[in-house]
C-alpha cells in the first residue's frame, strides 16, 4: 500500500532560528494530532538540516534537503553532496523542482546523476515533474511529463524506482494561487501511474506515492487529496505557517 505524504518545501525562506521555531511548532502539532497514516516531510535549506534533525522528535516527520550536487565530492565550490546531506540525519532530497530546472539549468542528465547519488546514500528522492502553461495550452503536457519521468528515472531498476516519491507540480500553479482542478490533478496522476505500469508493472506503479504540488492550501487540499491517484502534496507557501501546513496534513 502506498504512503500518504505531505511534504513542505520552505525554499529560500526562514533563517536558522526561525526555521527551528517553525519545525518545533510543526512537531508539536503533529504529535498532538491523530494522523496515523500520513508521513510528513519538511524540505529545508541546507544550513537548517542538522539542527532540524535534532529538533524533531516525532517519528512521523522526516527532514528533506531541496537539492544536492551532481558529483560525489571534490573541487566543486559551494556544492553540497548527497553523502554530506545523509550525514546530517536527513532522509530525503527534493530533485528537479521547476525553479531549479528553470533558474539553475537542472537538466535530465544532471537529475540522473543526482538521483543515483541520493539512492547510493540511502536518501529518498522527491522527484518533481510538471509542464509550463504554454505546454498545457498546446496540449503537450502529457508528453512533457512522460519525458521528464523517463529521462530522469527510467534508467532505475524496479527496486530502486520503488524508493522514489514523485511530485506532479504544474509550473503554472506553483506560487501563483492558481491550483489545478481536482479533475486535472487526477487526470495527470492517473496518466503518470499508467506510464509507470508500462515501464515497471502494476505492483511498482501501485506502490508509488505521487504528490500534487501547486498552490495547495488547507481550503483545497481535501478535494485534491480525495482523488484516487493523488497521494498527498508538495507544499510551498502554505508550509511556512505551521497551522496552514497542519490543515493540509489533516486533509
Ligand atoms: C512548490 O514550490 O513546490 C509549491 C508547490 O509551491 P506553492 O505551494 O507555493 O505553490
Amino acid at each position: 500500500m502506498r504512503k500518504k505524504i505531505v511534504a513542505g518545501n520552505w525554499k529560500m525562506n526562514k533563517n536558522l532560528q526561525e526555521g527551528i521555531e517553525l519545525a518545533k511548532e510543526i512537531n508539536s502539532l503533529v504529535e498532538a494530532t491523530d494522523i496515523k497514516d500520513v508521513q510528513v516531510i519538511i524540505g529545508a535549506p541546507f544550513i537548517h538540516l542538522t539542527e532540524l534533525n535534532k529538533a524533531i522528535t516525532s517519528n512521523k516527520i522526516r527532514i528533506s534537503a531541496q537539492n544536492c550536487a551532481d558529483e560525489k565530492s571534490g573541487a566543486y565550490t559551494g556544492e553540497i553532496s548527497a553523502s554530506m546531506i545523509e550525514s546530517t540525519g536527513t532522509q530525503c532530497v527534493i530533485l528537479g523542482h521547476s525553479e531549479r530546472r528553470s533558474y539553475y539549468g537542472e537538466t535530465s542528465e544532471k537529475l540522473v546523476k543526482k538521483t543515483n547519488l541520493c539512492l547510493e546514500n540511502k536518501l529518498t528522492p522527491i522527484f518533481c515533474i510538471g509542464e509550463v502553461l504554454e505546454e498545457r495550452q498546446s496540449e503537450k503536457h502529457f508528453d512533457v511529463v512522460k519525458s521528464q519521468i523517463s529521462e530522469g528515472l527510467f534508467h532505475l531498476s524496479a527496486e530502486d524506482f520503488g524508493k522514489v516519491i514523485l511530485a506532479y507540480e504544474p509550473v503554472w500553479a506553483i506560487g501563483t494561487g492558481v491550483t489545478a482542478s481536482a479533475d486535472q490533478a487526477q487526470e495527470m496522476h492517473a496518466f503518470i501511474r499508467k506510464t509507470l505500469v508500462e515501464k515497471y508493472g502494476k505492483e511498482v506503479a501501485e506502490n508509488c506515492s505521487i504528490l500534487y504540488g501547486g498552490s495547495c492550501k488547507p481550503s483545497n487540499a481535501k478535494e485534491l487529496f480525495s482523488n484516487e491517484d493523488v497521494d498527498g502534496g508538495l507544499i510551498g507557501g502554505a508550509s511556512l505557517v505551521a497551522e496552514d501546513f497542519m490543515g493540509i496534513i489533516t486533509a
